[in-house]
């Protein structure tokens, strides 16, 4: 998923700026990649991680160990805009990568290791926003592979299929597996492979009807049924709507853009950070993001702030719950408000880490009482 959309977001911002068709947007992408930068053999996706154990995903890390040492040297392309940010952000991917490979080996595949891999993947994010054109096009792949690393990861440490990685059920007992096929007018897009209940859910999560349709690919039996129970619990969402239980419980898709939504946060820390070293700057050298702890403050702010119009809103399934009084239009405000507010409050947090950089020791990294430590973690590199 995640690397069809990063390309698709690349496709969309080269039609803005060329006026050119979605076809041709794409074709000429594709063929800079290739004209400049012959890819080596991609970490291979999906197919490999379908259910992982720890072993998987020692050796996956170690595959896209390999591939972020071969990108190092890439630092002096002229597609590298900012090579001491590359490199910089490239060291720091493969110090969590190697921690996460030894915590794995070791048999530790708790929260710790979760957090390494999503700091490896924010890592390697972070250095393809250090470059344009061909190269930050075909980084693309390293991003979906580190962060289908994160899932994988997570996957294990649930004991879970890695479509349910991040849901609050249990897989069921059937063992085989399918993904999702989601068509929609750009072409198509799989989602990671899973087990019946998950494969269920997350067809409930995209199937609002208008331009998507969805296709469960696998064994021919275990499709039928994943489409069977997708409609199944879809048609007790629907129920649960008209019940007289005075709420009504629908998802925050139905309201509107995703609270929790990575590229809101990424992007928010980003566009305000400033450039290091200079007056401007958020981050000491040797500092970076907590991505979690502004993302786990985020959406609790959110949660509050929906609350106080009677709206419960559950991170963990994304489930809103109303009450029956409140017209789901004026939910769906609500919800925008609180999403439009997200500016402002990034910006609290980002001053915040700004009024702390004065405080930072001759190491550079300010102490855990200045103003901004927690927003942050400390580059491992
Ligand atoms: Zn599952």
């Amino acid at each position: 998923m995640t690397e069809n959309k990063a390309r698709k977001k690349a496709i969309r911002e080269r039609m803005a700026k060329t006026g050119e068709p979605y076809s041709v947007a794409r074709r000429r992408l594709a063929e800079q990649a290739t004209e400049s930068a012959p890819e080596r053999t991609p970490v291979p996706l999906q197919d490999d991680l379908a259910d992982p154990t720890g072993e998987d995903i020692a050796a996956y890390a170690r595959l896209l160990l390999e591939r972020l040492r071969t990108r190092r040297p890439e630092a002096a392309r002229p597609d590298c805009r900012h090579p001491w940010e590359f490199t910089r952000a490239i060291d720091a991917a493969m110090a969590a990568g190697l921690d996460l490979v030894d915590q794995v080996t070791a048999g530790n595949v708790g929260p710790q290791a979760v957090k390494r891999a999503t700091h490896l993947a924010e890592q390697v994010q972070t250095a393809q926003r250090a470059t344009v054109n061909a190269l930050n096009f075909n980084m693309v792949h390293d991003v979906a592979a580190a962060y289908l690393l994160v899932r994988g990861t997570r996957a294990v440490q649930q004991g879970r299929c890695l479509l349910g990685q991040a849901a609050p059920t249990d897989c069921s007992p059937d063992p085989g597996r399918v993904r999702l096929r989601i068509h929609d007018a750009f072409g198509h897009e799989d989602t990671d492979s899973g087990c019946l209940q998950h494969a269920a859910e997350e067809w409930t999560r995209w199937d609002h009807g208008g331009e998507v349709t969805l296709e469960a690919i696998g064994p021919a039996t275990l499709a039928a049924a994943v489409a069977e129970l997708g409609e199944q619990l879809r048609a007790e969402r629907t129920r649960a709507d008209d019940t007289s239980t005075g709420t009504v419980t629908l998802y925050g898709t139905d309201l509107g853009d995703s609270i929790e939504d990575q590229d809101l946060i990424n992007n928010g820390l980003w566009n305000r950070e400033g450039t290091y070293g200079q007056p401007d700057a958020a981050l000491c050298e040797e500092e970076n993001w907590d991505y979690v702890a502004v993302m786990n403050a985020w959406c609790a702010h959110a949660a509050a702030q929906l609350a106080r119009d009677g709206i419960v809103w559950d991170r963990n399934t994304d489930k809103v719950t109303l009450p029956a009084t409140l017209p789901v239009s004026e939910a769906a405000l609500t919800w925008q408000r609180v999403l439009d507010g997200f500016d402002a409050w990034i910006t609290r947090v980002v001053d915040e880490v700004r009024d702390g950089v004065g405080r930072a020791e001759p190491d550079d990294i300010r102490p855990d009482d200045a103003p901004g430590a927690r927003w942050i973690t400390y580059s491992t590199a």
